[in-house]
């Protein structure tokens, strides 16, 4: 299961995921700040991931679109 599809079925973590992951104004994240005061550039992956789930939550494709149709994200090889 995809990351995308663990936060999709947790709204609360969703939820924090996307409160807590928010530009500083600059171009970087406020929550992805390593101990060295490195922060990744906005939006992070982490951020990225949360939309992406929020997307499949409220039935919005994807942002990113491929050509044909798309194959269900839930979709897993048995
Ligand atoms: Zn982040």
């Amino acid at each position: 299961m995809s990351l995308v599809a663990v936060l999709a079925g947790m709204p609360d973590l969703l939820e924090r995921t996307l409160s807590e992951h928010v530009p500083d104004g600059r171009g970087y994240c406020r929550e992805c700040r390593g101990p060295s005061g490195v922060s990744a550039t906005w939006p992070c992956l982490m951020r990225e991931v949360a939309a992406e789930a929020q997307s499949l939550r409220t039935g919005d494709l994807p942002v990113t679109p491929r050509s044909g149709r798309h194959r269900p994200l839930r979709a897993v090889p048995s």
